[in-house]
């Protein structure tokens, strides 16, 4: 014993410092076998030379149901991305710059609460990495409630790396290293900035056109103009070039001094409408133009690290208002200037949006903050209402951008200039193509910029004949559908034209597009979970991409660096509706059709398959090369079950009925160390018919021999087929390798009483042990 306190010493001093490097750095940076490694040594040290911790043990002290660390944001997806043209850009793209925009990830959510214990493999110590900030925070923000299903992943550094040997190594805690701007800079959205890379080259006004909405914007910020409210709403339907509009103010005004931020929101790229990321990212590009603002904010941030995942009236106050007034105003330039927030409609959830538009109008009510307000938004229902009411119209300006054939006249110069380009390119004549062909196409854009723009792309599809070709079929289409919906009804042309982009690919490949889109809504839009989902190769990803190259892009070379960018939210919008996009819809019967297939696969695999190592697919299953049985059958179980959440298809009753019997247990024993899904509690099981929800999610306690929580659990499947998933914290569960019990703990976190097992796990142990033994 003297000998072991004689190590235990030194260990129990390097222990502390040990667990709090593990357990601060954020679960990506480090690999997890290393993670855990160190996790699992400190507990074991702690469990040996600890007395008072054995002491707790033995006694049976009330038991701790998931404590754990706070979870890690989500792992960014990468971010180099291209532009969204929703209105065309004068020139080619050049190519992308080669300085990735920073990482948009959180840091790691402070502890409120340090737990004086370390949970030997608690769920922070793997890496679902959902948003949630720290439980014990009062006012901290729950997952967004009116957002689509989102699901969170981690990255593992060496994904599916075998016998790692770390060697003089050189471990250095930087979890508190940084200034507050940097940690500020996590909490932020850079990718929506006005000048990020990842909106490079960002869609703007075609060179002299829509300089009358520019000059307005402009002047109404200068005050030279009539409009004296401090906010200023531009409001149009989709494609109609807001952005566009939006993102050459934002250009006009910084070459004045006279921006003060910008966001462009996305739903259908990436990380760029999070809500609770807005005015942290507002914060910290004034923190970047005003050196006084810059410091108090820094100062703020690194003693109140978790004032960025705070609610969004708090962050205002901490994050804007506090600050701005320990500002001297009039000699920091920050007096009247703008902040531009682009494409509020596409800020994940409704109320969300609301409430962003309140405090701003609050705020330059009482004149709390120094600045000018320009907002663009589509004009659904809750934000014509939010600015319609009695305290917010007072202080808010409105222009409209309506689709407007007050300028064909710019559309013609934009066409003529594209049409100059790809005549250049393949060495056409200079009567191509012809005057009349021009008038007609500015005649079907009708005012509508993206239209007319995803016609050029159309035009300039490299996987077709060639653009004279691919004129053709849309002079074609144009005749086709001017008798169908009449002259002056853009929209509705553009849904054709959407449908005839998805005609035109072969069926085959159809289909394979249309689950690249399905996957890319309900799963992930990361690249690599979708080609691993589908059982796709990067080049066979690529091919099927660059199908409907006229909406989307793909960019990068490798499965580890490609993005997808769609140029505008009205094409997944089409996809998903079922009465605009007919039987191309990837919701409605397609959807169905897939879950069903899935399920159906789902049983056979857990039929056939023993063990994570010996995973068996139905016959006939060919994976592409470098794709590891494992990590596919790890994403079609995530894909499947994004596919019940979605909020529009309830499950019916016989896909419930197969979804009841499926073997959860194994389910979840087959993902190995693959899986990790966090799930939020309850959406799927609220899209299930009553009668089936208890049988496949329902909370209970803990239905684990000896387990001491409690508490309710997540508790999947019913019967033999019952089982306990992984708890995610307060959040819900994960979809993660459930099998066995760790360092004494129940599956759901909670401590296993000790004593004598049952008669029948001794045998039953016993039996295994022989089995195991014996030749
Ligand atoms: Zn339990």
């Amino acid at each position: 014993m003297y000998v072991l306190n004689l190590i235990g010493f030194p260990l129990r001093l390097l222990l502390p410092l040990l667990a709090s490097y593990c357990e601060h750095r954020p679960p990506h940076t480090m690999p997890r076998r290393a993670r855990n490694f160190f996790i699992k040594l400190t507990y074991f040290f702690k469990q040996f030379f600890d007395p008072s911790r054995r002491a707790v043990d033995s006694n049976g002290a009330a038991p701790q149901p998931c404590m754990s660390a706070p979870k890690q944001p989500p792992i960014p997806l990468s971010t180099h991305a291209t532009a969204l043209l929703s209105q065309p850009a004068t020139t080619a793209p050049p190519s992308l710059p080669l300085v990735l925009p920073a990482p948009t990830t959180p840091a790691p959510a402070p502890r409120d609460v340090e737990p004086t214990i370390i949970a030997p493999i608690s769920a922070s110590s793997r890496s679902p990495a959902p948003v949630p900030p720290p439980t014990s925070t009062s006012d901290s923000l729950p997952p967004t409630p009116s957002s689509q299903p989102r699901h969170f992943y981690a990255r593992e550094m060496f994904h599916n790396a075998q016998g790692i040997i770390i060697s003089n190594s050189q471990f250095i805690d930087a979890s508190h290293a940084g200034s507050g701007l940097e940690r500020l800079l996590k909490f932020s959205m850079p990718d929506a900035f006005h000048d990020s890379g990842a909106r490079y080259p960002p869609p703007k006004c075609h060179l002299g056109t829509r300089n009358e909405y520019i000059d307005l914007i402009t002047n109404w910020a200068l005050e030279k103009s009539n409009r004296k409210e401090p906010i200023l709403w531009m409001h149009g339907p989709f494609g109609v070039g807001k952005s566009a509009v939006a993102q050459s103010c934002a250009e006009a005004l910084e070459s004045i001094d006279k921006l003060a931020a910008t966001l462009f929101f996305s739903r259908s790229n990436g990380d760029r409408d999070d809500p609770r990321r807005v005015f942290t990212s507002i914060a910290y590009q004034i923190a970047t133009k005003c050196p006084s603002f810059g410091e108090i904010i820094s100062r703020r941030m690194t003693e109140h690290p978790a004032l960025a995942t705070k609610s969004l009236s708090k962050q205002f106050e901490d994050l804007l208002v506090q600050p701005l007034g320990q500002v001297d105003i009039p000699g920091s330039g920050l007096e009247g200037c703008v902040v531009i927030i682009d494409g509020l409609d596409e800020c994940r959830g409704t109320a969300e949006q609301c409430e962003m538009i309140k405090i701003i109008a609050a705020s330059v009510d009482k004149h709390t903050t120094p600045f000018r307000w320009f907002i663009t938004s589509r004009p659904e229902d809750p934000i014509v209402r939010t600015m319609n009411s009695s305290t917010i119209s007072p202080v808010c300006s409105r222009v409209e951008l309506p689709v407007s054939r007050a300028i064909d006249h710019e559309i013609l110069v934009y066409l003529t200039d594209e049409f100059k380009l790809i005549r250049k390119d393949h060495g056409f004549p200079e009567s191509w193509p012809s005057e009349e062909v021009l008038a007609l196409l500015v005649e079907r854009g009708a005012g509508l910029w993206i239209y007319v723009g995803t016609i050029v792309r159309f035009i300039k599809d490299e996987n077709s004949l060639g653009p004279e070709d691919q004129l053709r079929i849309v002079l074609e289409f144009a005749k086709d559908v001017s008798g169908k919906i009449g002259p002056d009804n853009p929209l509705a042309e553009m849904d054709f034209f959407y449908t005839l982009i998805m005609q035109r690919v072969p069926p085959k490949v159809r289909t394979t597009v249309q689950k690249i889109l399905l996957v890319h809504s309900v799963l992930s839009d990361d690249p690599s979970y979708v080609a691993t989902a589908l059982r796709l190769s990067a080049d066979q990803l690529r091919r099927a991409c660059s199908s409907i190259q006229s909406v989307m892009e793909l960019q990068g070379s490798d499965l580890n660096s490609m993005e997808i960018q769609f140029y505008h939210t009205s094409f997944l919008d089409f996809m998903k509706d079922p009465q605009r996009s007919k039987d191309l819809c990837i919701y409605s019967d397609f959807l169905i059709r897939c879950r069903r297939e899935l399920l159906v696969w789902l049983h056979e695999v857990c039929s056939r398959s023993t063990d994570s190592e010996h995973i068996v697919f139905p016959l006939g299953t060919v994976l592409p090369e470098g794709l590891s049985s494992a990590n596919h059958y790890a994403n079609v179980v995530a894909w499947f079950w994004g596919l019940c959440e979605v909020p529009e298809h309830p499950l019916d009753s016989q896909t419930a009925t197969s979804l009841a019997e499926l073997p959860f247990k194994k389910m979840l024993g087959l993902l190995g160390d693959h899986g990790e899904l966090g799930i939020y509690d309850g959406q799927a099981r609220d899209n299930l018919p009553a009668e089936f929800r208890d049988k496949i999610i329902r909370e209970g306690r803990c239905p684990i021999p000896g387990c001491m929580n409690t508490g309710k659990v997540w508790i999947l499947g019913h019967g033999e087929n019952e089982t306990v998933p992984r708890q995610w914290e307060t959040l819900g569960f994960e979809l993660e390798n459930n099998q066995g019990l760790r360092n004494g703990k129940c599956i759901c976190g909670a401590q296993i009483r000790r004593g004598r097992r049952p008669i029948s796990a001794r045998i039953a142990r016993v039996a295994q042990f022989l089995l195991n033994t014996l030749p």
